[in-house]
């Protein structure tokens, strides 16, 4: 085994250096934030987003630009609000949940029962809770805790005959900001409408019920599901120079929800990908593998890009040397998570081993960024859109930004292109750019293959 930390030493020093002085990375995302904007499945704008990616990719120097189709489901927002009728008069700030149902025309006008926790609304049970509105005024402990509220609040409150659900928005800090996101229906419970409000919101409704009064919520919701439409995963390739069937995948999301830019969750993602690819192919590089640059479609409201993906590509899913992604906005990276599962024929032990190995040869990458603030290595989440083929064995990378803040604008009216960092972006495709060429350049593989389906 080679040690990557002496061996790429000037690649890593030629492709740092040429990130912090590039703007394309930031160009490209301020074009795909302000002339497309955000891009929901089933939307417009998401499709002018492909054809807008799959025409840049070219643009950049990439080869074997294609799209692949995916059918994607189409959500529709429409119409929404929400306001407290008794005891006091006032206006919600919400954001209907991503696939939920609307309410019957002329909305729905309830009581509101207020819990803390999925054990409150238990010991509520059906005599508590049905006929009512259930407000999840749950408080934020981090993303991967809380978000079970806004994935499962629904449905679990829907058992026992709620006639909709809120949810304090999954966040650390608001300013009046509501976050949406998809919700989870289970196929056992009546699907009833349900919505972010803002945590200023459900804070004060949570008060008012502590308080001893009885509040009264009145909410209308347009929110429909059509029939599917057909969008796309953009691909496109740096050939390998004597390997050029395996491949270093590096992804992020096309699709966004339908408020804000998009700009960190995913945007951001995707012209990183983008960028270290192209910074590898104008440096010359040409490393032994393939490296294939993919925007998933469909990441926020039915993975089916991912999904999709790992139909298309099972018969060389051996070929997959690893699959790193970025999508959790572009705080400055402090390193990757591996995310390598026991796989086919291998029992936990000697998964451990190889994930062991794996670290190791990470480690000594990232050795190379220690400038860039980014060579933390360990174990952890990659990325959903990824999660398909990882889940199927491929050796799973996640960029690992600092996310402090954020969750304060993850789907919210505020991702927006202004908060991207220049400095922080140039580190990340730094770190992507460092970790993919030598992955796809060292002589052996990272771990061993996964088997084909
Ligand atoms: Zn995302």
């Amino acid at each position: 085994m080679i040690d990557p930390a002496a061996t790429y030493r000037d690649q890593a020093a030629r492709l740092i250096g040429e990130a912090i002085v590039s703007n394309h990375a930031y160009d490209n995302l301020e074009y795909l934030c302000d002339r497309i904007g955000n891009r929901l499945s089933g939307s417009t704008a998401l499709e002018e987003a492909v054809q807008w990616a799959a025409d840049l990719m070219k643009r950049e120097g990439l080869s074997n630009v294609r799209l692949e189709e995916v059918p994607v489901p189409v959500w529709v927002r429409g119409a929404e609000s929400a306001r407290i009728v008794t005891p006091v008069s006032l206006d919600l700030n919400l954001l209907g949940l991503g696939m939920s149902v609307g309410t019957p025309p002329g909305g729905i006008e309830a009581e509101v029962v207020v819990v803390r926790s999925f054990d409150e609304l238990d010991t509520l049970g059906e005599d508590g809770v049905s006929g009512k509105i259930v407000l999840y005024d749950v408080p934020y402990e981090g993303y991967g805790a809380t978000v079970t509220y806004r994935m499962d609040g629904p449905s679990r409150a829907g058992a026992l005959g709620a006639v909709a659900a809120l949810v304090r928005s999954i966040g650390p800090i608001s300013y009046d900001t509501p976050h949406t996101g998809t919700l989870r229906y289970s196929d056992d419970a009546p699907k009833i409408p349900a919505a972010a409000i803002t945590i200023e919101n459900s804070a004060l409704i949570g008060r008012l019920v502590d308080n001893g009064e009885k509040v009264t919520i009145h909410l209308e919701m347009e929110a429909r599901t059509l029939d599917d439409a057909i969008s796309a995963n953009v691909i496109g390739e740096i050939p390998g120079s004597e390997k050029p069937g395996e491949i270093v995948l590096r992804g992020a999301h096309l699709d966004s929800w339908d408020v804000g830019q998009g700009a960190q969750d995913d945007g951001v993602g995707c012209v990183i990908a983008l960028e270290a690819a192209r910074l590898i192919g104008t440096l010359g590089l040409s490393p032994r593998r393939t490296i294939r640059v993919v925007f998933f479609t469909n990441e926020e409201n039915g993975t089916r890009g991912g999904k999709k993906y790992l139909e298309e590509h099972g018969w060389e899913l051996s070929q997959h040397v690893a699959a790193i992604e970025s999508d959790s906005g572009n705080g400055p990276a402090e390193g990757f998570h591996l995310d390598l599962r026991a796989r086919e024929g291998r029992d936990d032990g000697e998964a451990e081993n190889e994930r062991a190995e794996a670290l190791a040869t990470m480690r000594s990458i990232g050795s190379l960024l220690e400038l860039t603030g980014s060579s933390t290595m360990k174990k952890g989440w990659s990325g959903v859109d990824i999660g398909p083929i990882v889940a199927a064995g491929v050796v799973g990378l996640g960029l690992a930004h600092d996310t402090s803040a954020y969750f304060n604008v993850h789907h919210t009216r505020a991702d927006t292109f202004e908060k991207i960092d220049r400095g922080d972006l140039a580190k990340n495709v730094a770190a992507m750019a460092v970790m993919a060429y030598v992955l796809a350049d060292m002589p052996e593989r990272l771990a061993p293959p996964a088997t084909n389906r």
